[in-house]
């Protein structure tokens, strides 16, 4: 693929926004919040989903996922994250209690299991399809991660949720191929405590952050906005100046050019 599509960017569900989800090669997608709705009957090309981390609006569309692939797929569906993050979805979700044990049920006329769940290195490189996608550790929960998504040598920077992180801006400063970053801000400046609290940005938190980097030549998406908060962070982050070169506040549906 020649771009990542952004299939869901909201920090809330709404009727017309779904929460997180990147797809980022023809079989690869980041976070589960948005598949079902957006995939239509391509849903079955899927086969890795990478997570940033175990919060419901991340990982919604998994246990709906392996409910239709049991009966319809020969492998398994592979589900990559940091320990806490498998950890979680093991003990609270494919617990034969909330769902299905997906990871002990085998696929209908085959031997492998419905899912996989793979335990991810930091800062190291996995590639799948024709991209290469690097997580590092972000400030958000226990096994909260971002990654560098690379194709080539063109690359871009996708925080997910996040709390003040200084290796973001190492990252940054660190590798000039790194021409695009996707971060959040979930709340209004107002809101400081709740951003501290909930581990998220606000447009201020994310200007003090920008302080960190030595870098003014890469474009600044923001997604992961609270619905009932829209118009005020937009306001917020064009008083702050924070969108640079050509950035946008991303919807459900924006493609940005891997190169
Ligand atoms: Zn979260
Ligand atoms: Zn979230």
């Amino acid at each position: 693929m020649e771009s990542i599509e952004f299939l869901g960017t909201g920090g809330t569900r709404t009727p017309s926004q779904g929460t997180t989800c990147l797809r980022v090669s023809d079989h690869c997608v980041i976070d589960a919040g948005n598949l079902i709705n957006t995939f239509g009957d391509d849903i079955f090309t899927i086969e890795h989903i990478f997570l940033t981390h175990s919060h419901l609006d991340h990982i919604i569309d998994i246990p709906f996922l392996a409910d239709l692939f049991v009966t319809q797929k020969s492998i398994s569906l592979k589900i990559y994250g940091l320990k806490a993050t498998l950890d979680d979805l093991r003990q609270f979700i494919f617990n034969h209690r909330v769902w299905p044990n997906f990871e002990e049920i085998t696929l209908i006329g085959h031997t492998d299991k419905t899912i996989e769940l793979i335990e991810l290195d930091l800062e190291v490189p996995y590639a799948i399809d024709d991209i290469t996608l690097t997580p590092f550790k972000t400030n958000h929960t226990e096994g909260s991660c971002g990654y560098i998504i690379e194709q080539n040598s063109s690359a871009l920077l996708f925080t997910a949720d996040t709390y003040k992180c200084d290796r973001i801006w190492e990252l940054l400063n660190e590798r000039p191929n790194i021409h695009t970053l996707i971060t959040e801000v979930s709340f209004p400046s107002s809101f400081a405590k709740l951003a501290y609290d909930s581990k998220h940005l606000t447009p201020s938190l994310l200007a003090e952050e920008l302080q960190k980097c030595k870098r003014d030549d890469f474009t600044l998406c923001v997604m992961h906005l609270k619905a009932l908060f829209m118009g005020t962070i937009i306001e917020e982050l064009n008083t702050l100046q924070l969108l640079r070169n050509g950035g946008k506040v991303l919807i459900d549906g924006d493609r940005i050019n891997y190169t």
